[in-house]
């Protein structure tokens, strides 16, 4: 069964969100738009989500705070919308467990990438395990030998 992927998204700035939550939905995703830090960690008690979007510049808590104490407790991928192309925002959000970033002004589509790609960055790389991988001793895993690439190797 396939489920939508569920994205929350905190920004307080509607002129922003609204249109990024349309594109999002667009995609075929769910959203929970959020526009405080305090909405957004009730948010995460209650559902379960695939992504997390974080405006920096919240009303009621800084967006690193708010990303700091998510990673307490999630792992959610994370990706900052950082005010501006400022090098120290996005190191921050970086060192502190944002998957990505993007730097206003950003496209929907530009985020919407950015997600996927994290999600690709998570998957199991299973195209790209050598064929040789079946051989080595792995505790407690189970290989399925039917999934090998026979594909003769060109360089
Ligand atoms: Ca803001």
């Amino acid at each position: 069964m396939h489920l939508p992927k569920h994205i929350l998204l905190v920004e307080d700035d509607p002129a922003i969100a609204e249109p990024m939550r349309y594109a999002l939905q667009r995609e075929g995703w769910q959203v929970d738009w959020q526009t405080t830090a305090q909405g957004a960690l009730h948010a995460l008690t209650q559902q379960t989500f695939d992504g997390l979007i974080l405006d920096v510049g919240l009303p009621d808590m800084d967006g690193f705070d708010l990303c700091r104490q998510i990673r307490q407790t999630y792992n959610t991928p994370l990706l900052f919308l950082t005010a501006r192309n400022d090098e120290i925002e996005r190191i921050i959000g970086l060192e502190i467990g944002a998957d990505d970033y993007c730097a206003k002004p950003f496209s929907p589509r530009e985020i919407i990438s950015r997600i996927k790609a994290i999600w690709r960055r998570m998957q199991p790389a299973q195209a790209d395990t050598p064929t040789q991988v079946d051989h080595l001793p792995i505790p407690n895993a189970t290989i399925n030998s039917t999934v090998q690439d026979t594909t003769p190797h060109q360089d």
